[in-house]
């Protein structure tokens, strides 16, 4: 289990308040998440979130500055898909791929449940 701070779990909830919305996760020097970014530009089309891409890599730059770096997404789901989708895993290894990452952590969140997945990948 990835360490992620409480008060970055009440910021995911706050902002995730219906399926497929999502942000970014940044984590300190000892892998600890402590940033959360929503993605308030994303766009949901066909059921499916699809991040602002541009915007959040000014994000992870200026948390590059401060010492935080990306460690991965939060998107949410419907209460009946509570597994990553084929195209947030080939997301996810697109990502990881990209910016030479070992893992990307990926977590899931259902807003109708309250409930958090997560996933390594
Ligand atoms: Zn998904």
């Amino acid at each position: 289990m990835t360490a992620i701070l409480p008060d970055v779990y009440e910021r995911m909830k706050s902002a995730l308040r219906r399926p497929e919305m999502g942000g970014i996760l940044g984590a300190d020097s000892f892998g600890t998440v402590s940033e959360f970014y929503p993605d308030t530009t994303g766009s949901t089309i066909a059921n499916q979130y699809t991040p602002d891409y541009a915007t959040l890599n000014r994000v992870i730059a200026q948390w590059f500055q401060r010492g935080i770096y990306f460690a991965g997404f939060v998107h949410s789901h419907p209460k009946e898909y509570t597994a990553l989708s084929c195209a947030d895993l080939e997301y996810a290894r697109k990502i990881k791929a990209v910016n030479h990452m070992e893992s990307v952590l990926m977590l899931l969140y259902i807003p109708e449940t309250n409930r958090f997945y997560e996933y390594l990948i």
